[in-house]
């Protein structure tokens, strides 16, 4: 018998994680990758912030804060849900996070009893699952096609709910497919929860300001305010400003939860870094430009990586509406044989091809929930990405 504890032993490393290692691995061995797996900007944190934290350092904060995060900090994020989202929330309503990540898992954790079922509309984050089955409740997958731009549809949704459902996750702009909801999408949705008033519903924003549609995106809290009272906001600073190694995630939500959340914080990780906190303040509050900036320099790699994608024989891929990946249709290189004589009878011996005899490293589908397809990062140099594309069509060229 191991000495580890069952809902542990379940939960599987992350997969791209995993990936990042393999191709590090075959760095290291001295064989050249292009590395179309990260998943974080390719920016340095902005200077303002940068500053910011050091300039906190030289104050002295450098203690404990309050658990669930400086008042400073969390008014910064009342300040901008209220800002950017059309929701007010007290900032006793807020709990400050090591990274979104941290958020949602304690979220879970407070509220999932064994057996409790968990929707999650795949392709998904390759952490919700596992997070899932960590707290012993049991994920649910939801499959969304490709036809519908990988979004949940009411019909869906409404079919997969039962007696147990505790939690839907909703992930807009989405991790993989950039899938983005509009106001109508999230109209359908709320309608269906409606009817189901014991079902919670947690919003990872952490994409939301990497969105190439056009104006603000809707908040499902603002288009239907009588989730509130069962809507848990997640969201942090990582993606959007390039802070990824500095942990700093948020949730927002009714005080039961939240309050729940601050308790188990403060008999684990207590709070989350002070240093970080001040630069995520200077983040929240300072000068937005970086932002901007920096979507235009994902969109134009998108444009240019969905083109080059669909030139390409055996792949295809719709442009997507945020986040900063491709989740690339690989069904026409499936049940082919490779001009090597390699057969690739599904996704994962794609990725694999690809890795061990063009050194492009991305990611399969099969861990997202979506076998047939793998998810590649634009969150990278343009010179990157199309010499991995370029390699793609090398790899693809001859398939019998
Ligand atoms: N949610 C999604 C959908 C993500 O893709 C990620 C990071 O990859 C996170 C949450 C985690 O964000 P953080 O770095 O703030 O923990």
């Amino acid at each position: 018998p191991s000495r580890i504890a069952s809902r542990i032993l379940r939960v599987k490393p992350s997969p791209s994680s995993a990936a990042a290692d393999r191709a590090a691995a075959l760095r290291r061995a001295g064989k050249k990758i292009v590395n179309l797996v990260v998943g974080e900007p390719d920016f340095d944190t902005p200077r303002h912030i940068r500053e910011a934290a050091c300039a906190a350092i030289e104050r002295g904060e450098t203690r404990y804060t309050q658990n669930a995060g400086t008042p400073a900090l969390r008014q910064a994020i009342a300040d901008k849900l209220s800002r950017e989202n059309a929701l007010r929330y007290d900032p006793k309503q807020i709990v400050v996070t090591c990274g979104a990540k941290h958020a949602i898992f304690n979220a879970l954790s407070v509220t999932v009893e064994p057996g409790d079922e968990v929707l999650i509309p795949a392709p998904y984050w390759v952490s919700y699952p596992d997070m899932v089955i960590a707290c012993e409740g049991t994920p649910v997958v939801l499959p969304c096609a490709e036809s519908n731009d990988f979004k949940l549809d009411a019909a869906t949704l409404r079919a997969a709910l039962t007696p147990r459902s505790r939690w839907l996750l909703l992930n807009s702009p989405t991790n993989p497919t950039g899938a983005t909801y509009t106001r109508e999408d999230l109209r359908a949705l709320a309608d269906v929860l409606l009817d189901f008033p014991d079902v919670l519903v947690l919003t990872d924003d952490i994409y939301e300001h990497i969105s190439y549609t056009d104006g603000p995106l809707v908040h499902l809290g603002a288009v239907e305010p009588a989730l509130l009272p069962r809507l848990v906001i997640v969201n942090g600073v990582s993606k959007t400003y390039a802070m990824t190694g500095w942990r700093i995630g948020y949730a927002a939500g009714p005080e039961d939860i939240i309050g729940a959340m601050e308790t188990l914080q403060s008999q684990s990780t207590s709070n989350a870094c002070s240093v970080s906190q001040a630069a995520a303040l200077a983040a929240l509050e300072g000068d937005q430009t970086f932002v901007r900036e920096a979507v235009l320099t994902y969109r134009s790699r998108r444009d240019r990586a969905v083109e080059r994608i669909n030139a390409t024989p055996g792949l295809s891929c719709r442009a997507p509406g945020g986040a900063f990946y491709l989740f690339v249709n690989c069904q026409g290189a499936i049940d082919r044989t490779t001009a090597g004589g390699r057969f690739l009878a599904n996704d994962t011996d794609v990725v694999m091809y690809l890795l061990e005899e063009k050194g492009v490293a991305v990611i399969a589908g099969a861990a997202y929930g979506t076998p047939g397809y793998f998810r590649m990062s634009i969150a990278t140099s343009i010179d990157v990405i199309e010499e991995g594309i370029r390699l793609m069509g090398e790899a693809f060229s001859d398939l019998r």
